[in-house]
């Protein structure tokens, strides 16, 4: 956040002009003839003059600038410049006195800063009248003579003069107080009002020439300060409209750019590090949208809005930039930037209510910070989106730019194009690793592996593709696509006599997708298989991703026949219990812990707890990279195993397996159904 100038400057500005402006008010009202005054002023002009002043100061009007929230005018300005001309400045100083005075006691301000505003307008209209009477030689302090067409040019001037000192002594105070340079604050606050401002003197002018024909001339003149009223209000509703979003009422994308573009120059200007630019985007919506509709969808979105809003500091802004994407622009360097975006993720772990359902909504962050990830908004929005999707490949849920990810994440968009490219033309094949029950080592089952066959970079193994199906939403025709293959498969061996299970892995995003156990049917159905011999293997992150949905899907799965295996069992932190509460089937242990069986009393200890365990709870246990055969032997001795490695088979083509299973056929015997 940005820090305030020592209080002692601050105080004692406001000390000399409330000083100032003070003794300018007592010395008005002190030296105006007021039982004079009573008898030579037109009186009911002044009333309504006065009655003008005020009302224009409780109701300002909002001025539109550029992306940025509207900013408000008082339209007292030309009541009060009449009054001048009219009625003298005793009356012109009273009267804006009170409507100050007024304004600030319904908005509760505190009593330093009412002090300041009431002082600063007393100077404003003191220094007006003194121009005013020095240009067109009316007395200072006696109740003027009355309006003439000549006075109308010292009028205006006085009216200018009062602004500028009103803009001024408000100015020197905002660039105090925020440490920002005069001039950036003066050009900021000037661009949107100078047209308003000439308006409203204009108006001033006439009001003050008029006032003399009486009371109805002047009410002619509210018409048009009512309709810059009208105006001005439409104007900002539409800027509104134009700047924010309809959903959830945040800035948009334009209002981003503006916002990071302001911070931007105030940086630079004061010589900070920063702004931040927070790039968020929701894990996964689309599955939301597309399972549980689109109303559901909109209520989630105006609920991540809400969460975001009430974690992002003050002094920040935080935007829709469409979809499911959100943006924070920070005015702060790299430690605010990096603390705020973990502020907005973890205003998410909580599970949104929507209707009956609790949603677990997640979402990952992209962080880029002037001046070193980029001094320009483009550059910061794009390095900032390099990092997002840095954080989603990695699935860490922030990530902060770094120079290195542009050319990795180059490199990785390209494979990402080629995937998309590799799914159409069949350079995706599947792989089958066979499992064996241990005990006759008789082939149980097989595990379906995809592997690329790059053009140019020959085999790619799915730990360097698979991360990039999930983040970009192609693992959904990627799993179809090994499903399909391997149901087909199986349905082959089926066909030469062969019967044993297949097991297929699953990501974790298709355990939010509940039509996924129809989709499942539909191809087994198509391949003519039973879904008795399917295995998919999900993990254990996977699950606790959205453990709600994930039950559903499961359960639907198992209805259906098909057998749940947990993958890579050891490396989430899933309790066992927990686990067989989801109504699993089978685990596997991981390979980290069994191939070191040997070697490592501590693994050996976790492996054998592990399948006591697990073969208790009556599920079955397959052990997952086996490199040579004393391990083989070492889990052979703890029970019902099925081994899976290296040393009992690599993952190969289907003709390979065959060839083991005819090669088994001759030395066991008939093959017979999978059953262990
Ligand atoms: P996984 O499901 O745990 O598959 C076992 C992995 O361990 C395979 O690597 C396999 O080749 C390897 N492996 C088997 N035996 C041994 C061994 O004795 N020693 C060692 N060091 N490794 C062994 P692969 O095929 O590279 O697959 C890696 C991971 O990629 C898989 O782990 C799985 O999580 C994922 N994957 C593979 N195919 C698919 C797929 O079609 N869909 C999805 N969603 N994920 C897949
Ligand atoms: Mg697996
Ligand atoms: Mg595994």
């Amino acid at each position: 956040m940005r820090s305030f100038a020592a209080p002692s400057r601050l105080n004692l500005y406001l000390s000399a002009v409330g000083a100032l402006g003070v003794a300018g008010i007592v010395f008005a009202l002190v030296s105006t003839s007021w039982s004079s005054l009573i008898h030579e002023v037109v009186f009911w002009p002044t009333i309504f003059l006065a009655v003008g002043a005020i009302a224009g100061e409780l109701k300002p009007i909002a001025l539109v600038r550029g992306g940025a929230e509207p900013r408000t005018l008082s339209t007292s300005t030309p009541f009060i410049l009449a009054l001048i001309a009219v009625a003298g400045v005793g009356v012109a100083v009273l009267v804006q006195a009170i409507a100050s005075i007024a304004d600030d006691v319904i908005r509760r301000r505190e009593f330093k800063k009412s002090l300041f505003n009431t002082a600063q307008y007393g100077l404003s209209v003191v220094c007006a009248s003194a121009v005013y009477s020095w240009m067109s030689g009316n007395p200072f302090l006696a109740v003027p003579s009355g309006v003439e067409p000549k006075d109308i040019i010292a009028l205006l001037v006085a009216g200018v003069v009062m602004v500028s000192v009103n803009w001024l002594l408000v100015t020197t105070v905002v660039s105090i107080a925020a440490e920002l340079p005069f001039w950036s604050v003066l050009r900021d606050d000037a661009q949107s009002s100078i047209v308003t401002h000439i308006v409203l003197l204009s108006v001033g002018g006439i009001a003050a020439l008029v006032a003399a024909d009486g009371l109805v001339a002047l009410m002619l003149l509210a018409a048009p300060v009512v309709a810059a009223h009208l105006f001005a209000a439409s104007a900002a509703r539409h800027a509104h409209d134009a700047t924010h979003d309809a959903l959830t009422g945040l800035g948009n994308r334009g209002q981003a750019n503006y916002e990071l573009r302001g911070a931007l120059r105030e940086a630079r200007q004061s010589d900070d590090d920063g702004p931040g630019f927070v790039f968020l985007d929701l894990d996964h919506f689309k599955d939301f949208n597309d399972a549980l509709g689109h109303p559901v969808g909109d209520k989630i979105l105006c609920e991540v809005a809400e969460r975001l809003k009430a974690a992002t500091p003050e002094h920040s802004s935080v935007h829709r930039l469409g979809g499911d994407e959100f943006a924070v622009v920070v005015r702060g360097g790299v430690g605010e930037s990096t603390q705020v975006a973990h502020d907005l993720v973890a205003s998410l772990d909580a599970p949104i209510k929507v209707d009956d359902l609790e949603l677990l909504v997640r979402v990952s962050a992209g962080v880029a910070v002037a001046p070193m990830h980029g001094t320009d908004v483009e550059t910061l929005m794009k390095n900032s989106d390099i990092a997002l999707y840095r954080a989603k490949v990695e699935r860490d849920q922030v990530s902060m730019y770094s120079h290195e990810f542009d050319v990795n994440s180059a490199e990785r968009l390209q494979l990402l194009v080629d995937l998309r490219a590799a799914l159409d033309s069949r350079q995706l094949e599947v792989v089958y690793q066979p499992q064996f029950n241990l005990a006759d080592r008789r082939m149980v089952g097989v595990e379906a592996l995809v592997r690329w066959n790059h053009p140019t970079r020959g085999t790619v193994y799915p730990d360097e593709f698979i991360p990039l199906a999930e983040s970009s939403g192609l693992i959904f025709p990627l799993t179809a696509f090994v499903l399909d293959e391997a149901l087909s498969q199986l349905a082959r061996w089926r066909a030469s006599g062969y019967f044993m299970r297949m097991a297929v892995n699953l990501s974790a995003r298709h355990l939010s997708d509940l039509a996924l156990p129809e989709r499942v049917a539909e191809v087994a159905d198509r391949h003519g298989v039973s879904l008795g011999s399917l295995v998919l293997e999900v993990t254990e992150t996977g699950i606790m991703s959205d453990p709600v949905r994930a039950d559903l899907v499961i359960r639907a799965l198992r209805e259906r026949g098909v057998a749940i295996a947990i993958d890579d069992y050891g490396t989430g932190n899933a309790s066992l219990s927990y686990l067989k509460r989801l109504e699993i089937d089978e685990l596997k242990v991981d390979r980290s812990f069994v191939s070191n069986i040997g070697a490592d009393h501590q693994d050996l200890v976790i492996v054998r707890s592990t399948i006591a365990l697990a073969l208790a709870l009556g599920l079955r246990v397959v052990a997952e990279g086996i490199e040579d055969e004393s391990t083989a032997v070492s889990l052979q001795e703890l029970g019902r195993v099925v081994g899976q490695g290296y040393h009992l088979g690599r993952p190969a083509s289907p003709d390979v397996i065959e060839a083991m299973l005819d090669t088994e056929r001759q030395t066991l015997g008939t093959h017979k159904n999978a059953e262990s």
